[in-house]
């Protein structure tokens, strides 16, 4: 029955102008003005409102993350990170200072582009030469391992590489440490799992850390130790966010045979659609391209043959399980949308995930096929030189965000946490900005494909509701929907017409769920 007026400077999110909102059991009652939203407060049922007052702040709904590994980031953050070194070297010393859990030395986040060296497990035998070490890659489609982690996984010269995966060798056909893709495999299967009470206590840690950064949403690609910490949250009245859940394509025969459907669940957890990878990623070369890389013969790496694709996905369709396509290069994402527009509707939208690269011919497809684009403009900081140097004037179709909205693409915004950071300012800024970090070029990258503040918005929160097939539920401000909201401390330049910069430089200073206040600045 917590009844609760927040007046701020301003609320966004719904038609009318406002600076109040009033919320109680959870959902949305009115938004205006203070007056007559304390007016219509006071008349209504339960107790007297609760105030509070944010006079520098605007509130937003509560943001949605579209595509998020979440309980592999909640693990992450008690790993060794890589992220950010800018040489093989300092990733080298990095890691030297890590000590072991459960027997090995794990960690993430490196991204060679631009190293001094390639990543070798000589490099690494150097600093950690007893213990089995692993190292995930920015984009996770590259895991780069010592000797011992390589003896562990009895990987050598004579291991053929695995089905859409390679094992990087030297001249001599050793392998070098670095192992692409599929291959990763080779050695993660031996790295021991954590334990359900630890995934648990890291997503509960990992929740509040969301709160932080004004995220009450996800959704999330991961499989069965992920939901089910999920699940036990929500089951202790613990959990907080709204999560989509997409199942893993190894658990699509299950699924179908019990009769589980895209968009069952409860107010918390709702099923997603299944997962299944057609191409690799920019960074590592794997995407899969109509043509060549630039100044290569090579078109990358496909994951999932047609046919194999086709069948799994339409027998999804057939049993109400949506699908959901990792496509990254245009030939990822012209298979995609030629397979998603034949299959049959489910309870939520078929969708892709990334579409980093659409050919012009097949700009309006989505939209027509009623296709969710998903994708993580924060990629963008980094990728800016990438896609100039390996997609060249092809760029032109990359991250085209702008012409997607205006062919009537629904696009949901994530961040793919943990290759980007979960932080949404960082999508918002580089969805409005389109700016790499080191704020090049001067006018944004491609800027006739810039979003405003509102049409970001709208892909972080309702399109991402609508996704979920929760449409009209939460996402917006408006009276009836879920009470997810966060206030944000506004520089004055903080408002909805304002720039991609004012939003990096907020804080989220209140974030509610649920009608429950979940994070406070103090
Ligand atoms: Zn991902």
């Amino acid at each position: 029955m917590l009844k609760t007026i927040l007046r701020a400077k301003m609320v966004v999110g719904s038609a009318a102008r406002a600076d109040s909102i009033w919320w109680q059991d959870g959902k949305v009652q009115a938004v205006g003005s203070f007056a007559d939203v304390r007016r219509a407060a006071s008349v209504a049922s339960g107790p007297p409102p609760s105030l509070l007052e944010l006079p520098d702040a605007l509130v937003t709904p509560g943001f949605v993350d579209g595509h998020t590994h979440f309980a592999e980031w909640a693990l992450g953050r008690q790993r060794v990170d890589l992220a950010g070194c800018r040489t093989r070297s300092e990733a080298v010393s990095r890691a030297a200072a890590a000590s072991p859990t459960d027997g090995w030395v794990l960690g993430q986040g490196y991204d060679a582009n631009g190293w001094e060296a390639p990543p070798t497990r000589a490099a690494l035998d150097q600093v950690l030469p007893g213990v089995p070490a692993a190292f995930d890659s920015h984009d996770v489609h590259s895991l780069w391992v010592n000797s011992v982690a390589l003896a562990r996984a009895g990987v050598d010269r004579n291991t053929p590489d695995p089905e859409g995966g390679r094992i990087v060798r030297d001249g001599a056909g050793e392998p070098t440490g670095l192992l692409l893709e599929h291959a990763v495999r080779l050695v993660h299967r031996h790295i021991p799992k954590p334990g359900p009470d630890h995934v648990l206590e890291a997503v509960r840690s990992a929740q509040t850390e969301a709160h932080r950064l004004g995220v009450t949403g996800i959704q999330n690609v991961e499989g069965a130790d992920a939901l089910t910490a999920f699940q036990k949250l929500e089951a202790a009245g613990a959990l907080r966010l709204r999560v989509l859940a997409h199942l893993p394509a190894d658990g699509l025969e299950a699924a179908l045979r019990v009769g589980l459907r895209s968009g069952w669940g409860s107010e918390w957890i709702v099923t997603g659609g299944v997962k299944l990878f057609l191409d690799g990623a920019l960074g590592s070369q794997t995407a899969w391209m109509l043509e060549p890389y630039e100044g290569s013969p090579d078109r990358g790496i496909v994951l999932t043959e047609e046919r194999v694709a086709r069948e799994a996905l339409a027998r999804a369709a057939r049993g109400g399980i949506a699908a959901t396509v990792h496509a990254i290069g245009d030939a990822a994402v012209r298979r995609a949308l030629d397979i998603l527009a034949s299959l049959p509707a489910a309870a939520i939208p078929h969708r892709i995930e990334h579409l980093q690269l659409v050919h012009p011919d097949d700009l309006p497809r989505a939209a027509r096929a009623g296709i969710v684009a998903s994708m993580q403009p924060a990629h963008l900081l980094t990728d800016i030189p990438l896609v100039d140097r390996h997609w060249g004037d092809r760029g032109r179709g990359a991250y085209a965000f702008r012409s997607l909205l205006a062919v009537g693409t629904a696009l949901v915004f994530g961040s793919d946490v943990p290759v980007e950071t979960l932080d949404p300012r960082d999508g918002v800024y580089a969805a409005m900005e389109r700016l790499g970090r080191d704020g090049a070029p001067a006018g944004g990258w491609r800027p006739g494909e810039r979003l405003s503040f509102g049409e970001v918005l709208q892909a972080y929160t309702q399109a991402a509701w609508a996704a979920a097939g929760r449409a009209g539920r939460g996402g917006s401000l408006d009276p009836g929907r879920a009470a997810d909201l966060v206030a944000w401390s506004a520089p004055a330049t903080l408002t909805p017409a304002g720039d991609g910069a004012a939003f990096r430089a907020a804080r989220a200073v209140l974030t509610v769920v649920g009608g429950e206040v979940v994070w406070r600045e103090r």
